[in-house]
């Protein structure tokens, strides 16, 4: 706590304009990066969805494929019984014997021919199955491609700027280590606000370096002081004359 309060506020503005330079540049590999991180994670999560959509496609026309097997091992046990009684056929002894074999015989015949019809529409479905299954493959291999390349093309750039983004990193850390807290959060804050991140800025040709707004005499003259953290009245950003901005340490 001594420690802070001990610091000038022209340091202060010192300490938090280094901070701004780092932040600046990590903000700029980020822009470099653009949608590309949302695009991959987007697209993994389609292939997840699409993977999952064939498995349980496979496993319906498992379903249906094993479904149909009972069909088909009725309609061979149907011709075999009708293998049979035809041949009892030959050697009946009366006409009741007789009746009843035919009766069995038709009663086969018709349920060879249900047996066939619901194997055909069974078929029918496993063909239409098939059909989306094809359909669920090619928009998972457009989307895979898609993928690789996406991933390729942030590779490339997190290969180039991988590096520096960690020193930087680790330089904000640094910086922000030194700024109080309160002064930190009032920095995040104002940059959260600007699409550009840029919290401090500097009086350029008497006016302020974030919203271009001209800045009043007295107030530059306060700003050059240093010794009060002053924000501009049009956007809020904390003003720094061009002394500060050229102090400020190289990240
Ligand atoms: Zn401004």
């Amino acid at each position: 706590m001594a420690k802070t309060t001990e610091i000038s506020v022209e340091e202060k503005l010192r300490q938090l304009f280094t901070l701004q330079k780092i932040d600046t540049k990590i903000d700029e590999i980020e822009v470099l990066k653009g949608e590309l991180p949302i695009e991959v994670s987007d697209l993994e999560d389609e292939i997840t969805g699409l993977e999952t959509r064939l498995k349980n496609l496979n496993d319906t026309v498992k379903d249906i494929e094993k479904e149909g097997l009972k069909f088909t091992t009725k309609i061979s046990e149907g011709e075999a019984l009708i293998k049979k009684y035809t041949k009892q056929l030959d050697d009946v002894k009366n006409n009741r014997e007789f009746d009843a074999l035919s009766k069995e015989l038709e009663m086969q015949k018709l349920e060879i021919q249900l047996a066939e019809k619901k194997a055909r529409e069974n078929g029918d479905k496993v063909a239409a199955k098939n059909a989306v299954i094809k359909e669920v493959k090619d928009k998972l291999k457009i989307k895979k491609a898609n993928l690789d390349q996406k991933k390729e093309e942030l590779e490339q750039i997190i290969a180039k700027t991988d590096k520096e983004e960690k020193d930087l990193r680790k330089s904000a850390q640094v910086a922000e280590g030194k700024i109080e807290e309160r002064l930190l959060k009032a920095y995040h804050r104002i940059r959260n606000n600007y699409r550009n991140g840029l919290a401090l800025v500097a009086i350029e040709r008497d006016a302020c370096g974030g919203c271009f707004n001209e800045i009043p005499p007295q107030i530059q003259l306060e700003v050059a002081q240093r010794k009060k953290i002053i924000a501009c009245e049009h956007c809020g950003r904390i003003l720094v004359d061009e002394g500060i901005a050229s102090m400020a340490v190289e990240a």
